[in-house]
């Protein structure tokens, strides 16, 4: 058993501070994904700064778009009739991951920040450049089935494991966070990085950075949209592949395509060029299949995650049609 300290604040401000800079600390929210990789020794922090008394809960309209609060569980921004109204491809991420139980603890940040499911990383007997900077990244040569086929490096193959930041990628969201310099903004694009040597660091949060909430901007509405999975199991498991598709669809005709792909590399992998081909273009099985090809280009699997090179396309393709109510 490793000793910990623990602090409740109540107040934002007074989180930040907690954060002892040279001392090994960590939030803690719905602690889901936490909890987990204390009890595993994957990370031993010496103090935990427990945020749920902040006032980060609210779901709210603003000038702009919609608000969430960093610790609004992700059944309640699932369940949320704004979130249903105007972003339901969230509601459809975030219902597809985890079970029920789990949802009703975990919060949206801790959904961003939740560690990759690379089994190197959870094994503490085994090498990883993410868990141990410098120790060799076991999956490269080993068993890499869910594993990165965009943005890799030789430091790290993993993939980000969550479902709603897929959607949020589509979405444009931006996450809005507080370090001891005051709050910035982060576009949600920039918030989770790719590995590069450094693959110890998931995102671009500055050390003891906590996150506000994300916001999520206006957008003319539209039910031509689509969250598709692919696992191995129906419920329970991370994505071997998975799409988010928003089309806005007038005629027959595609005015506007957002396309994020998740279980491809170590952030949510928004598909921009594909994206274009398919403006302007009739909401074909044709068009789609067009699109599907543009969004492989620089793809490259490892050995056992080569199927990802097939099903990536064909996910990409299904989820249009789905989207675009295409039979
Ligand atoms: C069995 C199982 C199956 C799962 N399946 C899926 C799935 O299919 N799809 C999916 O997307 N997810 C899945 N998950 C992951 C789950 O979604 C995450 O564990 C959860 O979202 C984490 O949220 P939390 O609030 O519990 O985070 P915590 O465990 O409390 O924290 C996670 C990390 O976030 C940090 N953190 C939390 N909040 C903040 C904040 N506001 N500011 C700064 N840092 C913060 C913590 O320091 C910690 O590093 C699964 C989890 C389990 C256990
Ligand atoms: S892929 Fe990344 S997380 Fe997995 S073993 Fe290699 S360095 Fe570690």
């Amino acid at each position: 058993m490793n000793q910990f300290q623990y602090v409740r604040p109540t107040e934002q401000t007074s989180a930040v501070k907690s954060f002892v800079k040279d001392a090994n600390t960590q939030f803690i929210a719905g602690g889901t994904n936490l909890i987990d990789l204390m009890k595993m020794g994957v990370i031993t922090p010496e103090r935990l700064v427990d945020i749920n008394r902040l006032p980060l809960k609210d779901i709210k309209k603003t000038a702009t778009g919609i608000h969430i609060g960093a610790l609004a569980l992700n059944s309640q921004v699932a369940e949320n009739s704004l979130i249903l109204q105007h972003h339901p491809v969230l509601a459809l991420a975030l219902n597809a991951g985890a079970s029920p139980q789990l949802r009703n603890m975990a919060t949206v940040g801790g959904n961003m920040l939740q560690r990759t499911r690379c089994g190197y990383f959870f094994d503490t007997s085994m090498p990883c450049n993410k868990r141990q900077p410098g120790s060799g990244c076991g999956a490269l040569e080993g068993i890499n089935r869910m594993h990165a086929i965009f943005g890799a490096s030789e430091s790290c193959i993993a993939v980000h494991p969550s479902d709603m930041c897929v959607a949020l990628a589509a979405l444009d969201a931006s996450v809005t966070v507080l370090g001891l310099k005051g709050e910035r903004r982060i576009p949600f694009a920039d918030f989770h990085r790719l590995p590069g040597d450094h693959p110890e660091h998931d995102n671009t949060l500055q050390k003891g950075e906590l996150i506000l909430g994300i916001d999520i901007p206006d957008a003319p509405a539209t039910k031509n949209i689509a969250y598709l999975k692919v696992r191995d199991r129906t419920s329970y498991a991370f994505a071997l592949v998975s799409v988010a598709a928003v089309l806005n669809i007038d005629n027959g005709v595609i005015k506007s395509a957002r396309l994020a792909m998740g279980g491809v590399a170590h952030k949510p992998w928004r598909l921009h060029d594909a994206e274009k081909s398919l403006i302007g273009k009739p909401a074909t099985v044709d068009n789609f299949k067009q699109a599907s090809q543009i969004a492989m280009q620089g793809a490259k699997a490892y050995k056992y995650n080569q199927f990802k090179l097939k099903l990536g396309p064909n996910t990409i393709v299904q989820a249009l049609k789905t989207a675009a109510g295409v039979a």
